[in-house]
């Protein structure tokens, strides 16, 4: 594997980073996990603004312009003779000293790396997933915004742990308000009365790039979408309820704390929505291939 590490692309076993880099002292850096569709890679303008406003935010100055960016993920995806794939893009305050001053560190590090995807078991497409409410809070959206995708993920862990712990994988948190935010590493969505219902940003969920598609095809369904708050009770009484993440895509929820959701089944406006997504997946994205010629199928 070929992995793309501050301009160069080199072996995985040389792809190493300073243990003084504050990407790994402190979590201090941010990423985006993106997803690479038959040879096309889904949204990658969208997730780039997000990188980008992501490390504004902490500022920390990208060392790369857009252009570059998008060049260096296709690229990644072509020396690795990828077609369909996950594609994990992190820029790193880099080498500092063992203090926490982020303006010691000279040059932020970047890297991608791009493999194949390692997707959720099949079974909780077809059958739904079950998730637990974590008792971990989600951070105060006054302490870390949300909307910052940084590397800093010990509060989500700590969620997932209590997830797995419980015999699932994905876990529910609520905001100090007791309102519901997201899942560990997906959006949380809820369907009743044939309108969709996802926590607003301001309740502790990231701006998700598969939440805004949903949205968009929400839009073309001819379903309306709301963001008021959510509690517990919304879920429990919810007629559907389904994930939204760009590794994990639309995930149905079939129980949430051992009662089922709605009919305990993926719901039919769920399906509708997973049918939609795939269609949309496949067509659309950026080549990585000029000239929009297609990667030969392994
Ligand atoms: N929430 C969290 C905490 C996440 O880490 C992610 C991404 N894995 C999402 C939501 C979904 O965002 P996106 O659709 O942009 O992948």
């Amino acid at each position: 594997m070929k992995i793309y590490l501050n301009g160069k692309y080199v072996p995985q076993n040389e792809a190493k980073i300073s243990v003084f880099d504050h990407g790994v002292l402190y979590g201090d850096g941010v990423f985006e996990g993106i997803r690479l569709y038959n040879g096309k890679i889904f949204r990658l303008d969208r997730h780039l603004d997000r990188l980008f406003a992501s490390a504004k935010a902490i500022m920390l100055d990208v060392p790369m312009t857009k252009a570059e960016l998008i060049e260096a993920c296709c690229e990644t995806c072509r020396m690795n003779n990828l077609r369909d794939g996950y594609i994990r893009l992190v820029v790193t305050r880099g080498v500092g000293n063992l203090g926490l001053d982020p303006f010691k560190c000279r040059r932020p590090s970047v890297f991608i790396v791009a493999d194949e995807i390692e997707l959720y078991p099949g079974k909780v497409y077809r059958n739904g997933i079950e998730l637990i409410t974590a008792s971990t809070q989600r951070v105060h959206p006054a302490a870390i915004s949300p909307a910052i995708k940084s590397l800093n993920y010990l509060n989500n862990i700590l969620a997932k742990i209590e997830a797995i712990h419980a015999g699932t994988i994905e876990a529910i948190m609520l905001n100090s308000a007791g309102y519901v935010a997201e899942c560990t590493g997906d959006n949380l969505f809820i369907v009743r009365g044939g309108r969709l219902e996802t926590p607003p940003v301001s309740d502790g969920a990231l701006v998700g790039i598969t939440r805004t598609v949903l949205f968009e095809l929400a839009g073309k369904l001819k379903l309306t979408v709301g963001e008021p708050h959510l509690t517990r009770y919304d879920l429990m009484t919810a007629d559907e309820c389904f994930l939204t993440g760009t590794a994990a895509e639309i995930v149905p929820v079939a129980k949430i704390d051992s009662r089922p959701v709605g009919a305990g089944e993926p719901g039919p406006v769920t399906l509708k929505l997973m049918a939609e997504f795939h269609k949309l997946t496949r067509n659309e994205g950026t080549p990585i291939l000029p000239g929009g010629r297609q990667v030969a199928a392994k």
